[in-house]
């Protein structure tokens, strides 16, 4: 029931999050003024404005000019509703405090990495603001992750903290090495400061598994692309978005216990 009620939540969440980053991109104020359909700017009703399912009873198509309504929408509210959904079943319980903080942590951190990825894909930037405000929000749940165990976990090399500092040094010398000596062709600097803030919620063991999951699904989509001719030797493919599937999928496989030790250990597994 729990679960359900978090999907539905997620649902409202996504929908949310899409607005937010129209609106960002657009560098219109995102708290006031209801939506409008850019095609025909007329105000879209309540009652046309539920998370996926409106989209489904409308088949797709204003009300008003039956132009196209992007697929963004409902794939970002379904998408946003499982991670809810299943951030809940599997790192939330009512009795240990611990269990209380990263939920909260985890919600909050992938509805700023929903932003982050729309706004990415459709402008190739990554808006400073997020990184910042993601950061902030990663590095006090860790503190006090490891201040709820005791006070000394928080120097302790054992810790999340210390850990999490860690990994977001090695993913930031990883990606900035990679766009320094790429001159920005292959990565932007707004990627490896986001590299840094999954390094820093996944910790300096996490790091490697969970940046090798980003580019594995980056380099398949960009198969896909090439193969289906819509994308050329030479496309620039925003490499955001995969950073943040991939951390999603992170988040998730560490709970199901499919990583251990962190990545190098499963990748030494699945070659053994
Ligand atoms: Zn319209």
């Amino acid at each position: 029931m729990g679960i359900f009620l978090f999907f539905c939540l997620g649902l409202i969440v996504g929908s949310f999050l899409n607005v937010v980053a129209l609106r960002l991109e657009a560098g219109t104020d995102f708290v006031h003024g209801r939506s409008a359909c850019p095609h025909c700017h007329s105000l879209i009703a309540w009652y046309d404005n539920i998370p996926l399912f409106s989209f489904l009873f409308l088949r797709g198509k204003c009300r008003t000019c039956k132009n196209p309504i992007s697929w963004r929408y409902p794939f970002i509210e379904l998408g946003t509703g499982l991670v809810y959904a299943s951030t809940l079943w599997l790192f939330f319980n009512s009795v240990e405090i611990s269990a209380w903080i990263e939920t909260v942590w985890l919600l909050g951190l992938f509805s700023f990495l929903i932003v982050v990825a729309l706004y990415d894909g459709k402008t190739m930037e990554i808006p400073v603001s997020l990184l910042q405000a993601s950061a902030l929000w990663t590095a006090g749940a860790l503190f006090l992750l490891d201040w709820n165990l005791s006070t000394n976990m928080i120097w302790s090399l054992d810790g999340r903290t210390v850990s999490g500092l860690l990994g977001a040094l090695g993913a930031w010398v990883f990606f900035a090495a990679l766009s320094f000596f790429s001159k920005e062709t292959w990565m932007g600097w707004g990627d490896s400061w986001l590299a840094a803030i999954i390094g820093l919620a996944v910790g300096i063991k996490g790091v490697f598994f969970a940046l090798t999951l980003s580019f594995g699904i980056g380099a398949l989509f960009s198969c896909i692309l090439l193969l289906r001719k819509k994308a050329g030797m030479t496309t620039q493919v925003p490499f955001g978005p995969f950073l943040v599937i991939g951390t999603l999928i992170y988040f998730l496989l560490s709970q199901l216990d499919m990583i251990q030790y962190g990545g190098s250990m499963w990748i030494a597994n699945f070659f053994s």
